[in-house]
């Protein structure tokens, strides 16, 4: 069953609603464009795994949260999926790594990605990665009270191209799977549990401890690019063209380069949820004519 689904991250939303507003001549564009492919290519990936997940979301007793970020004292971890059952608790991270191929070395903890140019890219291998949070999430449900159940770690590697190579000796290589081997790994983890830990009432409990523990990251993408609210590209966007600004005509929207005409009440709601993405939630109305060139705010 699914108890949290996947839906685009406030990382992911607000990179996307700073897209079209981007100077472009901008010293930081280069690192935005990059960060958005790769919020954009990791989004992708994850949903990919949904199919050989169903088996497992079908059931009554596994319960599935996408996009978990759970607070320890001292910072936050993110688990991309969770599946918890009476039995033992696996966390999966999803990795979306293109090119021809992806070596894994264990005594480097490094990941070498070789694109088809021969290019390289480095990576900490996710191995490490989901090992780490299998640990703060053990520590975390200690805390909780939850000490019995075990948690299972795995890395899906989504995209279809790259061979996967791993170091000679390689531990738990069987570990790091593919999307379309996700339904046979998770059954080979069920047999290795036959012992229920969790009580149906502990479940339920558990289950409304995770769901109420989740806290999303809020970030602060401006500062993030160096960039001030005076350097984007104000005004409303056409929704269909993505051009800047929408012009102001009797009591709707305009958008020269399409033509296309929209509601006013629609788009300053969507405007007003943009602006709360990438600058604040709270909105002062000068700030909102500011930005926009409007006036007066809808009524919420
Ligand atoms: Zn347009």
């Amino acid at each position: 069953m699914i108890r949290k689904p996947r839906k685009p991250s406030l990382e992911l939303l607000t990179l996307r609603a700073l897209a079209p507003r981007f100077p472009q001549q901008y010293p930081t564009y280069k690192y935005f464009e990059k960060d958005l492919g790769r919020a954009e290519s990791g989004y992708k990936g994850e949903q990919s795994i949904d199919y050989y997940l169903n088996v497992a979301a079908r059931s009554n007793h596994n319960l599935i949260y996408h996009h978990l970020r759970l607070l320890t004292p001292e910072s936050a971890f993110q688990i991309d999926t969770l599946t918890l059952t009476p039995k033992f608790i696996l966390i999966i991270e999803i990795k979306y790594l293109g090119g021809v191929m992806l070596e894994f070395n264990h005594e480097t903890n490094q990941l070498k990605q070789t694109f088809q140019d021969h290019s390289v890219e480095m990576h900490d291998c996710p191995l490490l990665q989901v090992k780490r949070q299998a640990n703060h999430l053990k520590d975390w449900l200690n805390k909780k009270g939850y000490d019995q159940i075990p948690v299972e770690h795995l890395v899906v590697m989504t995209h279809r191209s790259p061979e996967l190579k791993f170091s000679n000796g390689f531990p738990e290589c069987n570990r790091i799977i593919r999307s379309s081997f996700l339904d046979f790994s998770i059954s080979e983890i069920e047999r290795k549990y036959s012992h229920t830990v969790l009580k149906s009432h502990e479940l339920s409990n558990l289950d409304f401890t995770l769901l109420s523990s989740h806290k999303e990251k809020s970030p602060n993408v401006l500062q993030k690019y160096n960039l001030h609210l005076d350097q984007v590209k104000k005004g409303l966007l056409c929704p269909k063209c993505l051009t800047l600004p929408m012009l102001r005509e009797k009591k709707s929207w305009y958008c020269k380069r399409c033509s296309r005409r929209t509601n006013e009440r629609e788009e300053l709601l969507k405007a007003l949820q943009e602006f709360s993405l990438l600058v604040s939630p709270t909105i002062k109305n000068s700030e909102f004519r500011d930005f926009f060139g409007v006036y007066p705010m809808p009524d919420m």
